[in-house]
């Protein structure tokens, strides 16, 4: 089996389109056609991973956090990313990353992740994203029901449920057929673009009269970052910060004061989430679970939410797990592992 499978079913579920501008997802290090020997998933690939990849005999190391983020001009070994690139390359291990793109997906994303550990219920993401277009496509009446078929197959019109379109008959000024003209509206992600405008402009092009795409300003309610939800029970403060320590396995949290009410509606993202408060304190949420605080943001709590940094790997680390199903329930021709290192860089003294 080769290693593009495994990196087309994880884009499956995370689409490399829905990560950040920033950010460096995908295929970083290796070549998608080798045969795949066996996969390792960590937080961050670093050279202790590379190494325990050799030993384990995985040729695919699978990362939340890309190795790299930006252009790297010299590779001398000088910091641990050139060393960790340059082992990677030497020993033929492929490196993955699946990073924003996961965390904004409400279905099996690393927010999912916490708020299944936390048992929250009637979750919906913080801060969805607009990442919808429309196709307004001019076409003969005869040919309508062959181009919302390929529209449709092409994935268009699956947005928000299952083969949704409209179709309204009219009289164009311009029609070159001289028949009756159809208006079909579909829409799409903006994934899906450049497949939709190739089958449009390729193998329907002789189906068709015009089209235009838009942009529409509709979010998702699947692709975003974040997410709110409600506990079973509401908690008081103490009680809460007790079962989240205790349910992301962390041994410190940092926390803004408690307000003189129960903990009910909780929000959260994993990682560095500190831009998505002013969205959690909007949508009524008690505390916002998150981490990267710095110290004067902790005083946009501001008296109407408590805020609580539980650190960047403790609130990522289950994602490992979250990848580990995923993978372990799709292949079985392959042994896929999760590492024995703890990358967090951060320790902690008491
Ligand atoms: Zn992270």
């Amino acid at each position: 089996m080769l290693i593009k499978e495994v990196i087309q079913y994880l884009e499956s579920i995370a689409p490399p389109q829905y990560q950040e501008s920033y950010d460096n997802a995908g295929l970083i290090v290796g070549n998608a056609n080798w045969e795949i020997t066996g996969a390792l998933v960590c937080l961050d690939s670093t050279e202790d991973i590379v190494e325990e990849a050799i030993d384990k005999g995985c040729n695919l190391i699978i990362a939340h956090h890309p190795i790299v983020f930006k252009g790297l001009k010299r590779f001398n070994g000088k910091n641990y990313i050139e060393r960790t690139v340059i082992k990677a390359i030497k020993a033929d291990v492929a490196i993955y990353a699946i990073h924003t793109n996961l965390d904004n997906m409400y279905d099996n994303g690393v927010n999912a992740m916490i708020a299944k550990r936390l048992g929250l219920k009637k979750t919906r993401l913080l801060a969805p994203k607009s990442l919808l277009k429309k196709l307004y496509a001019f076409i003969p009446v005869k040919s309508i029901d062959k181009v919302r078929n390929s529209l449709f197959e092409a994935g268009a019109g699956h947005a928000i449920a299952k083969n949704v379109s409209y179709t309204g008959i009219g009289a164009g000024t311009k029609n070159v057929t001289g028949e009756a003209v159809a208006k079909l509206e579909v829409s799409f992600t903006v994934d899906l673009q450049y497949k939709i405008t190739s089958l449009l402009e390729n193998t329907l092009s002789k189906s068709i009269i015009s089209y235009d795409i838009v942009a529409i300003e509709n979010s998702l309610a699947t692709v975003g970052s974040g997410m709110i939800g409600k506990l079973p029970t509401a908690m008081t403060n103490l009680q809460f910060l007790s079962f989240l320590k205790e349910k992301m396995n962390t041994t410190c949290i940092k926390h803004t004061a408690f307000l003189d009410k129960e903990i009910k509606k909780v929000a959260v993202c994993g990682g560095s989430g500190g831009f998505l408060l002013p969205y959690a304190i909007r949508q009524g949420a008690d505390i916002f679970i998150t981490a990267d605080y710095k110290y004067h943001e902790f005083f946009d709590a501001d008296g109407q939410i408590i805020i609580a940094d539980i650190g960047h790997y403790e609130s990522e680390q289950f994602t490992n797990e979250l990848l580990y199903g995923l993978l372990k329930q799709k292949f079985r021709n392959f042994a896929t592992q999760i590492t024995e290192h703890n990358t967090n860089p951060v320790q902690y003294f008491f």
